[in-house]
């Protein structure tokens, strides 16, 4: 298993200069590109900085964070996904970062589950549309809040198998598997190669429904049955990345360099009892 970094760990203070530096510095093997960092950096640094960076640094690009709110939106809306979508592919060309997080919008109304997945359905398939051809695969990361459209893994889950492209593909993340009470038994159901991305983190002791992102913790810190994701991850073959994804304002206001590298020590200790860290 690679361990990667997730840029929203240190998403207040630091940049994506500064999370390259310091993640090559303490060994990650992969990085989680945000988009907003991206934008910043390319305020003063070209693509092809970022291109000639990964060329000689052992950490490598393994994905960019986010298209957000993809489905239920309107021309304007939409028209700015799509802007963000080519864009992402026009520098993942120039990196070789060939994967793209996209979310489900929250507050969208009175719909059935049959009309979310219709709808996420047809947003998905007219974004890879655009993605596939690129060479890009699209990975949909359910999230675990009550007000999300797609907030369980059985939920997410569905709506990719009835994609059924090998472009599209899911984000496995703990935090949002636990927060909505999603079941191990789809988990368990899932083939390996669907999963995408994994994300790795703990939670606080909320009752379901009640956790937001600012309550997670470092892997091992938390309540999460992180052993059962694992075991499981383990049973069914997935043995690609684990990226450490904290929301976490307190975290936020360390040190980035400790950040980072708590990080990495806290997410080993979690992954080695079940896979070889590589
Ligand atoms: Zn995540």
């Amino acid at each position: 298993m690679k361990i990667c970094f997730n840029e929203a760990t240190t998403m207040k203070n630091s940049t994506l200069e500064k999370d390259l530096e310091l993640c090559e510095k303490a060994g990650y093997e992969l990085i989680e590109i945000r988009l907003d960092k991206l934008r910043d950096y390319l305020k003063d640094h070209t693509v092809d900085d970022l291109a000639a960076f990964f060329a000689k640094s052992g950490i490598k690009p393994y994905a960019f964070n986010a298209l957000e709110f993809i489905t239920f939106r309107d021309e304007k809306g939409y028209n700015e996904i799509k802007e963000n979508l080519k864009f992402l592919c026009d520098v993942g060309d120039k990196i070789n970062c060939k994967k793209i997080v996209v979310v489900p919008t929250f507050d969208v109304g009175n719909y059935t589950k049959a009309q979310i997945k219709e709808e996420t359905v047809r947003a998905l398939n007219d974004l890879a549309g655009y993605a596939e051809p690129h060479g890009f695969k699209l990975a949909f990361e359910f999230v675990g809040y009550p007000n999300c459209s797609v907030n369980t893994f059985g939920q997410a889950y569905n709506i990719v198998k009835a994609v059924n492209r090998d472009s599209v593909g899911i984000v496995l993340d703990c935090f949002h598997f636990h927060a909505m009470g999603s079941r191990i038994e789809d988990l368990e159901k899932a083939d390996p190669k669907k999963i995408f991305i994994f994300h790795i983190d703990d939670a606080e002791d909320l009752p379901i429904g009640a956790l937001r992102d600012n309550n997670r913790l470092w892997p091992g810190e938390g309540v999460i049955d992180l052993d059962a994701i694992l075991s499981t991850l383990k049973k069914i073959g997935y043995n690609e990345m684990a990226s450490v994804e904290l929301f976490r304002p307190e975290y936020w206001d360390w040190d980035i360099e400790k950040a980072i590298m708590v990080g990495k020590e806290k997410t080993e200790q979690v992954v080695s009892k079940y896979f070889e860290v590589e």
